[in-house]
């Protein structure tokens, strides 16, 4: 694989200047491949390659065509999904399986957008009787994207196939923690023929490679998953620009139990929602909001789950994997210890498989609880495998903490009330509510994103192509 170079202009290249970044397995903690640290420069050639692209063979592409490419990557993606599964795997530390239903979703999203590539439909408009008013879709242009090392080879697909289906160009800098699956995707996009210059790849540390795509003044549109901090900065240089931005940032979704709840159905789900990845999902559902009259008996059967998980190296396929690094260790122990020094109980712990290697970045899930509403661990994003458990009287009570943090991404409610559902979905703030299921990670064909401080603009869906195309209203004036 060509781990040390970047991808500009259909070429794989060394950056101009810089030494590799080592990359690790957070497994071991060992250095097992290099990338390469791209920099302005590189970032400008890329810039000017999607440029370039536009006016040749891809702007003249009918859609149809586009769509048969994407199909082609995803064909190929799923003829090396083993290989990009053990990849994925290694780099991000995450139990085999899920490693493998990533690469399928990343099959599956550029299956999905060859198929709508050619039904972005414009509108007709009825105005005055001597006019005929068109409103036509255009790609916007040029897109940089920017993503993190939680879910590599799925931000691949989820931001880069509705942006090539719509006639964008792109420049992706995926996340330098964990990108080799976006090479190894790379490659299968060369090789499914996409013309030069259509998909520019360039890795990179965030403060410099990132930050040289997110100022690019050339771009059209950004697409950026990450932190809200960084989120934010890709917004004010946006603006600089007066150019859109999708953002999709962090959460702190509630899983939110009442009392007829069907405890079978929502305990697995409950706990998969927070184990998943370690934790490290936007979409983790991190506090479960329990109806004071069962909190015992649900936390009892939680408890009973959570002690039972293993959490060990990714290729034993356990429970729960590594986290990314060692520094996304420090900072989830440091919310544990604040949470100790504040009082509240750790109500259950996973094993650590006696087989790990001692220098991996593993934290054992927990379950903490009952976590006072205004505490960190109902606050913050931990973006690690731990699940605050929080009382609640009724449901004015449960929509009012459920709304009551800075964060509006997904929600889980678990009620067989029929009317109940309908008055706590609307009543939510965020961006997808979950009944009686949890599962923002499936579904390509559901629109996601979030509000507040979760970001805003939509990926996923038919809505994605909607944010990477801009509309042109055609005004015709006959006799
Ligand atoms: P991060 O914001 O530090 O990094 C994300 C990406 O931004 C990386 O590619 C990084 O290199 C780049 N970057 C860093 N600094 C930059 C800068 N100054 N300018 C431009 N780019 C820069 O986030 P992270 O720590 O990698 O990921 C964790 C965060 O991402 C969490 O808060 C999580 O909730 C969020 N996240 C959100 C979603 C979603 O879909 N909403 C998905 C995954 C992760």
């Amino acid at each position: 694989m060509k781990s040390e170079k970047i991808y500009i202009n259909g070429t794989w290249v060394r950056p101009v200047a810089a030494q590799p970044i080592d990359v690790i397995s957070p497994s071991d903690g060992q250095v097992f491949a290099r990338i390469a640290d791209a920099g302005g420069e590189d970032i400008d050639q890329a810039v000017k390659a999607a440029r370039a692209s536009l006016s040749g063979e891809w702007g003249r592409m009918a859609p149809v065509e586009r769509g048969r490419l994407l199909y082609k990557l995803s064909e190929l993606i799923n003829r090396d999904a083993d290989d990009l599964a053990d990849l994925e795997a290694r780099d991000t530390g995450k139990p085999m399986s899920q490693a493998r239903a990533d690469i399928a979703a990343c099959a599956r999203y550029f299956e999905f957008y060859a198929g709508a590539a050619d039904k972005i439909h414009g509108e007709t408009i009825p105005y005055q009787v001597e006019y005929f008013v068109t409103v036509i879709r255009e790609p916007r242009g040029v897109t940089g994207h920017i993503i993190p090392w939680n879910y590599p080879a799925q931000m691949f697909g989820r931001t880069l196939a509705p942006a090539l289906a719509t006639g964008n160009a792109a420049v992706l800098k995926p996340a330098e923690e964990a990108c080799l699956s976006c090479l190894k995707l790379t490659e299968l996009a060369d090789e499914a023929g996409f013309p030069a210059g259509v998909l520019n790849v360039v890795t990179g540390y965030g403060a410099t490679a990132g930050a040289t795509l997110a100022e690019h003044p050339d771009l059209d549109f950004i697409s950026f998953t990450g932190s809200p901090e960084v989120g934010t900065m890709v917004q004010i240089a946006s603006a600089k620009h007066h150019r859109a931005c999708v953002l999709e940032l962090g959460g702190k979704s509630p899983q939110i139990i009442f009392s007829d709840a069907d405890f079978a159905t929502a305990l697995p789900i409950v706990v998969a929602g927070i184990v998943q990845n370690g934790g490290q999902t936007c979409s983790a559902g991190s506090r479960v909001l329990i109806q004071q009259d069962i909190f015992e008996a649900f936390t009892a059967e939680l408890r009973n789950r959570i002690n039972a998980l293993v959490v060990g190296a990714h290729e034993k396929d356990l429970n729960c994997g590594p986290l990314i690094s060692a520094k996304q260790k420090g900072r989830v122990q440091e919310f544990i210890t604040q949470a100790e020094v504040e009082g509240v109980r750790c109500m259950a712990q996973a094993q650590l498989d006696p087989a790990a290697p001692n220098d991996g970045h593993y934290v054992r899930p927990a379950l903490y609880g009952p976590v006072p509403e205004d505490s960190a661990l109902a606050q913050k994003e931990v973006f690690g495998p731990v699940l605050a458990a929080i009382p609640f009287k009724d449901e004015a009570d449960a929509i009012r903490i459920a709304n009551d943090t800075e964060f509006g991404l997904i929600a889980g409610v678990w009620t067989n009330d029929g009317a109940r559902q309908m008055r706590v979905a609307k009543a939510l703030r965020c961006g997808q509510v979950f009944i009686n299921n949890y599962g923002a990670g499936g579904g390509v064909e559901l629109p996601f994103g979030g509000v507040k401080h979760s970001g805003h603009g939509r990926e996923k869906g038919l809505a994605a192509m909607h944010e990477f195309t801009v509309t042109k209203t055609v005004v015709l004036k006959h006799d």
